[in-house]
């Protein structure tokens, strides 16, 4: 016998409230004053990689890294849902490095309130799959809490598990947009040929937790659209700049030692 999961976290969230992981305040995991000062991309956005671009009379200007060229090609658009700062830079942290998995209620309904401003209307939410170092490193896909909540929140189907990385790659850390593009080319395939005729025709959305040149959804994005979707965007909860990329692994060890509280007051 166990009891349904909401109800243990109600049992459990009222016998020992939650803090918020950024301010320490108790009641919830990410408060709502912390929440009511997260940002966001200020737009007009990029139509391609969601970056803000200089206003213009006909709205749909294209950022200048993306008319460069610097554009994961598979993916119809990205956007992130926040910048990756203050509260969330912090929640992050905790969701990917220090175990936090119930982070992807809050960081999940933020993609939600995403998808909803974009107006795109998926037929289908698919994730990265987690890496097969990371796997052994840490045991959970933050990419696939997020999209399980976001799915449910939304009443839109989740294809768990349609893609596989087909081998390992080195770390993204530290390398330009092109480096990485190389480091994941052809890293993905779909998990099964028959997953073709789940895919063809729908209107995918592909999760991650964050996203810096949008390479690995751009990989991934590759490997399903050879089933022939309409299009597959790409979505994240933020964007981390390249540099604060690498200060997110270099954290990892510390991170892993201070409790939640400490590192609100850092
Ligand atoms: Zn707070
Ligand atoms: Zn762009």
């Amino acid at each position: 016998m166990s009891m349904p999961r909401d109800l243990a976290h109600l049992l459990l969230d009222a016998l020992f409230p939650p803090r918020c992981v950024a301010c320490g305040a108790s009641g919830a995991l990410l408060c709502a004053s912390c929440l009511a000062g997260v940002s966001a991309p200020t737009p007009p956005l990029c139509p391609l990689c969601g970056r803000s671009v200089a206003p213009s009379g006909n709205g749909d200007t294209i950022c200048a890294l993306c008319a460069a060229g610097h554009r994961p090609t598979a993916l119809a658009g990205l956007r992130v849902a926040v910048d990756h700062d203050g509260a969330i830079r912090t929640a992050m942290l905790a969701f990917k490095y220090r175990g936090r998995k119930r982070l992807a209620e809050p960081l999940g309904d933020l993609l939600v309130a995403e998808l909803r401003r974009w107006e795109l209307a998926p037929d289908l939410i698919v994730t990265i799959p987690l890496h097969v170092r990371r796997r052994r490193e840490r045991g959970y896909n933050q990419a696939d809490l997020l999209a399980r909540r976001a799915a449910t929140r939304l009443g839109v189907p989740y294809l768990r598990d349609a893609l596989i990385w087909r081998r390992e790659t080195p770390p993204q850390v530290g390398l330009s947009a092109a480096e990485r593009r190389a480091n994941v080319r052809d890293a993905f395939a779909l998990a099964h040929p028959r997953l073709t005729a789940v895919l063809a025709g729908k209107r995918i959305v592909l999760i991650d937790d964050v996203t810096t040149t949008g390479s690995t959804l751009g990989a991934a994005a590759a490997a399903l659209v050879t089933a022939g979707p309409v299009a597959v965007y790409g979505l994240a909860v933020a964007r981390p700049s390249p540099h604060d990329d690498y200060a997110l692994r270099a954290v990892r060890g510390a991170a892993a030692r201070t409790s939640a509280g400490r590192a609100a007051r850092a």
